[in-house]
């Protein structure tokens, strides 16, 4: 099989590459392993559309997130994608934190959030009555989408423009050839078969730096290595008379996390996450014993929820380019002609805001294949 793009992953951002390549012109390939699309980190996540308050600036996770929001908003009015412009909480609680909100937001705005303001007790009590804090930022652009109909979304238009799918399919090794590469795919029926591409795009997101690895480069001096950080979230029981309708976050503890914050969803119901540690293995599955973590973590700004409101639910894994002690990295998406890979394009370490950004990140692998393309 002959393609012109071989795109290696079917989570939100191979399927974002492959809407925005396969435009009729040119043949396109997305190879997954799984029998479906999005069944790794992308089904997994907060669901959240970021506004863009932590990234550094002049960073691609800024950059992406500011334009991702907007487009993403846009998609799902245009497309019929269920969503939810509820906005977010970042609630100071004592007056330490009281004293970080003006430089939280001035950062932010720096970076190119919107719309932020610094919102009182009294209105705090109007807008979220059922949360206790002293003032709070207010986030207008903060929302959810629903993921699942976002992928369907990209995956349909991918298809529209000529895409093929090969679901079942692991990539297992990578040639450099003349006009491109040489794919060796293992499908689940335990035959081998051969594709080449004048361009491949990894999007393998927890295995990008593998897949980076098999096609020859050095991902220790690249910084490709990918370690993987470990989000639980519990779920809230509980019917709340009247649960916070809008995203509540804590200042941000120490640690570089977000916090444990709250998770409204599409469905009505409410999760609590994610709770962050590094792991060295892929096990999904969540510690009970977390419950008073989970507790602590929200009750100061959630009173009315009890420790037995709440309970394990599920865990998400995110693909980092640095590991324990280390400075947070940015994503790479790069064309590597610069590298000895012409033609190749990497996308890794695609961490939070990788949802948001996902419409953003479709756009620039499509200028990086035009522009390999001619
Ligand atoms: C707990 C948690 C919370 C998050 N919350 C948010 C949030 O609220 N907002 C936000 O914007 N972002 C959030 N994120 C980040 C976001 O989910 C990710 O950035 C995004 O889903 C990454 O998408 P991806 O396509 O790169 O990876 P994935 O979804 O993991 O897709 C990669 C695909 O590649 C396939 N693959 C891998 N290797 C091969 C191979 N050799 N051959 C064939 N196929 C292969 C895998 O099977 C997989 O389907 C969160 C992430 C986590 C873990």
């Amino acid at each position: 099989m002959d393609y012109d793009v071989v795109i290696i992953g079917a989570g939100v951002a191979g399927l974002a590459a492959a809407a925005n390549a396969a435009d009729g012109k040119k043949s396109v390939l997305i190879v997954e392993r799984h029998g479906s699309f999005g069944q790794e980190t992308s089904s997994r996540s907060s669901e959240v559309i970021h506004a863009a308050i932590y990234y550094p600036k002049g960073s691609l996770k800024a950059e992406l997130c500011v334009k991702g929001n907007h487009l993403l908003y846009e998609l799902a009015k245009k497309h019929s994608i269920p969503f939810n412009n509820c906005g977010k909480l970042i609630v100071a609680v004592n007056e330490d934190e009281e004293k970080k909100l003006p430089g939280i937001m001035a950062k932010a705005e720096e970076i190119g959030a919107e719309g932020l303001r610094i919102v009182d007790r009294k209105e705090m009590a109007r807008l979220e009555p059922k949360v206790s804090a002293l003032s709070a930022i207010y986030c207008p652009t903060s929302g959810i989408i629903d993921s699942h109909s976002l992928m369907k979304y990209f995956l349909g238009k991918a298809k529209d423009g000529g895409a093929d799918c090969l679901f079942g399919g692991e990539v297992s090794a990578i040639e450099k050839t003349n006009g491109g590469y040489e794919l060796s795919v293992s499908e689940t029926n335990g035959g081998v078969s051969k594709v080449s591409a004048v361009i491949v795009v990894n999007c393998a997101g927890l295995s990008s730096g593998d897949v980076a690895a098999m096609a020859g480069f050095d991902v220790d001096k690249l910084n490709y290595r990918i370690s993987y950080r470990k989000g639980v979230y519990f779920r809230v029981l509980r019917k709340l008379d009247r649960m916070p309708q809008m995203l509540i976050y804590p200042v941000p503890p120490e640690d570089a996390t977000v916090g444990v914050h709250t998770v409204p969803e599409l469905s009505g119901g409410m999760r609590l996450g994610p709770r962050d540690e590094w792991s060295k293995t892929l096990d999904y599955s969540v510690d009970g014993k977390l419950l008073p973590v989970f507790h602590e973590a929200v009750k100061s700004f959630l009173p009315v929820l009890d420790a037995d409101d709440i309970a394990p639910d599920m865990a998400g894994f995110q693909a980092k380019r640095y590991g324990p002690g280390e400075p947070s990295r940015d994503f790479v998406i790069r064309e590597e002609s610069g590298n000895g890979f012409p033609g190749f394009i990497n996308l890794v370490g695609i961490e939070s805001p990788g949802l948001t950004s996902s419409p953003a990140i479709g756009l620039m692998v499509k200028e990086l294949i035009d522009g390999c393309l001619g």
